[in-house]
């Protein structure tokens, strides 16, 4: 039907779609009811990933997954409301591909990939390669979001947002982080403070080099205060963040390093209480 109809506008669980529509910024041509294709609201195991359906709802995260993908739950909590929760999707959420978007920044922290299928065949795509631009993808006129796939978690993972209240808000700006003791590898993303989500690549390669020379992923000691104060720099300078109505490019940056040492020192002391547990 995508291929027959390239400018039919998909729709998932509305709360994005609609609201273009009810304010009038988007007259869709036509509108593709992705909801009677019960199969994208499904997730399976595939070859230790999961493969998670693009209609697959915040709250069936939360509530089925939230043990093997503790980050990506912690941000579905934060998205809108229970209502929101209950509707919107993660497939819409990368279908809109906005910089603010919750689950992103847990996608790009565990290394997921967004699959796109169409009428010639699927094709997988890293989350950091999907994010091209302010609201804009990866995905072509021809293809829809399928799935997106993403590694259970290996080790603690953590996801903060600073907003204006406590629900039902959009990002000033947030960050995930995601520890895979078995790779020694830091994971990271940055939400609302650059064009599109962004990694920390720096500050991962820089704090993965400190537990490393530390030797303090098999002896996990309490990390020199200097050293987290130089990630959450590292992941504030990754970001190219905006002065804009939620909030000025200065207070990005500062509140990135701030919820970068946090969520680090708050995944790093579970680390350290399940290793001596
Ligand atoms: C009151 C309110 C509060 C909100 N709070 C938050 C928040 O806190 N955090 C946050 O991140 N977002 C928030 N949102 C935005 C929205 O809920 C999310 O972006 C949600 O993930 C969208 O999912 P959906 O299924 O409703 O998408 P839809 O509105 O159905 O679709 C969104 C976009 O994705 C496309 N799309 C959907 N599914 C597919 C698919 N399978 N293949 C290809 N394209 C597809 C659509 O064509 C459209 O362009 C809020 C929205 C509202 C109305």
């Amino acid at each position: 039907m995508k291929a027959a109809h390239p400018e039919a506008l998909p729709i998932a669980g509305g709360t994005d779609v609609m609201v273009e529509i009810n304010f009038d910024r988007h007259r869709p041509a036509a509108i593709m009811d992705l909801n009677r294709v019960p199969e994208l609201s499904e997730w399976a195991t595939e070859d230790g990933l999961l493969r998670i359906g693009a209609g697959v709802t915040y709250t069936a995260i939360i509530d089925e997954l939230g043990h093997q993908l503790p980050g990506l739950a912690m941000a579905s909590r934060t998205v809108g409301s229970p209502q929101i929760r209950n509707r919107g999707t993660v497939g819409g959420n990368l279908g809109s591909a906005s910089p603010a978007g919750d689950a992103h920044p847990p996608l790009l922290a565990s290394g997921a990939f967004v699959e796109l299928a169409s009428a010639g065949g699927t094709r997988r795509l890293p989350a950091r390669e999907f994010f091209t631009g302010p609201k804009r993808n990866a995905m072509r006129k021809d293809e829809l979001i399928a799935a997106f796939l993403i590694e259970p978690a290996k080790g603690p993972q953590q996801f903060s947002k600073v907003g204006t209240r406590n629900a039902m808000v959009i990002a000033v700006c947030s960050f995930a982080l995601a520890l895979d003791p078995e790779r020694r590898r830091i994971g990271t993303g940055i939400g609302s403070a650059a064009p599109t989500p962004v990694m920390a690549d720096e500050a991962e390669r820089f704090l993965e080099g400190v537990l490393d020379e530390g030797g303090l992923w098999e002896r996990p000691a309490i990390v020199d205060a200097a050293a987290v104060a130089r990630f959450g720099e590292l992941v504030a300078a990754a970001a190219r963040p905006i002065d804009d109505v939620r909030g000025t490019a200065a207070y990005r940056r500062h509140a990135l390093s701030v919820m970068a040492r946090r969520t680090f020192g708050w995944a790093w002391d579970e680390y350290r209480g399940r290793a001596s547990a």
